[in-house]
């Protein structure tokens, strides 16, 4: 076998179990293939990989995380495309969200919430977690069960991972917002549909204007979707500052993702790593 075909079987074989990028220099595998004139590939065969909620641990994370930090530049090649979830009218069924002043009375309006049917199959909402303060908020997609079940978000199996993932860069889930742009398990965890994504986001829409945070990690792609109003795959998003209404905001994949496909572990360490170097640059006002 010619190192030409043992390169092309090599790229199947990571496509096949569910990698669609080349990160060693952000072309598609696709892209590679085709470079090589390898390529026969049907429609749908490279688009984005779907990122179930809590997946059985895989292990390696943590080794990948504490991996010396190479090079100290930020990177900011930010496009500051500003798109943003909008922010909806100030008057109208969402004008009402967007004026509560504090995170508690956001938690408060959340919990008897019933702008779409998710509250009937949910035990409870799950506003978020963390200081009003907070220099940083992650925000992943939506509830799971144990996260219905407590209250509280990502205390699963990505949970884990989560705080696994901020305390390789030295943050506590204590100092940073946690929260999920869907506040009610979806049943089965099934993929938030479009009309409970907005009809939820102006819950985060104010979350995130009262914290002012210095950055704003999207993890997965209907956090990064959302916030940024773009249909863009996660791969073509993340390893790049995009700005939420002048907040830096950092997209990477899911830790659920990251369970399923261990592939994903070095980009998303570049992802976080990058969002530090973004915080320590930042300055308190
Ligand atoms: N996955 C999420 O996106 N959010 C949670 O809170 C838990 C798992």
């Amino acid at each position: 076998m010619d190192a030409r075909e043992r390169l092309r079987k090599y790229l199947e074989e990571r496509r096949d179990l569910g990698e669609s990028e080349f990160v060693l220099d952000s072309m598609s595998v696709d892209d590679v293939l085709r470079a090589i004139g390898a390529i026969s590939i049907g429609p749908g065969r490279s688009g984005p990989v779907d990122e179930p909620r809590d997946r059985p641990a895989n292990g390696g994370w943590r080794g990948a995380l504490t991996a010396p930090v190479q090079g100290s530049d930020p990177a900011l090649v930010g496009k500051d495309a500003d798109a943003g979830a909008t922010r909806p009218a100030t008057s109208g069924p969402s004008a009402d969200i967007l004026r509560l002043a504090t995170l508690e009375s956001i938690a408060d309006v959340v919990e008897s919430c019933k702008r779409c049917p998710l509250f009937k199959t949910a035990a409870r909402g799950v506003p978020g977690d963390g200081p009003s303060n907070a220099r940083l908020v992650c925000v992943g997609e939506a509830p799971g069960a144990n996260e219905d079940l407590t209250g509280h978000p990502f205390v699963g199996a990505a949970g884990n991972l989560l705080t696994k993932i901020l305390a390789a860069v030295d943050l506590t889930r204590e100092e940073v917002f946690i929260t999920n742009v869907v506040k009610h398990r979806p049943p089965g965890n099934r993929n938030p549909a479009p009309g409970e994504i907005e009809a939820c986001s102006p819950y985060l829409v104010r979350q995130l204007e009262l914290i002012q945070p210095k950055v704003i990690v999207a993890f997965g792609t209907f956090a990064a979707q959302t916030l940024l109003s773009s249909k863009t795959p996660i791969g073509k998003l993340r390893g790049e500052v995009h700005r939420y209404h002048g907040i830096p905001l950092i997209v990477t994949y899911h830790p659920a993702a990251l369970l399923r496909n261990p592939a994903w572990k070095r980009p998303t360490w570049e992802d976080v790593k990058l969002a530090r170097r973004i915080l320590d640059s930042a300055t308190d006002t």
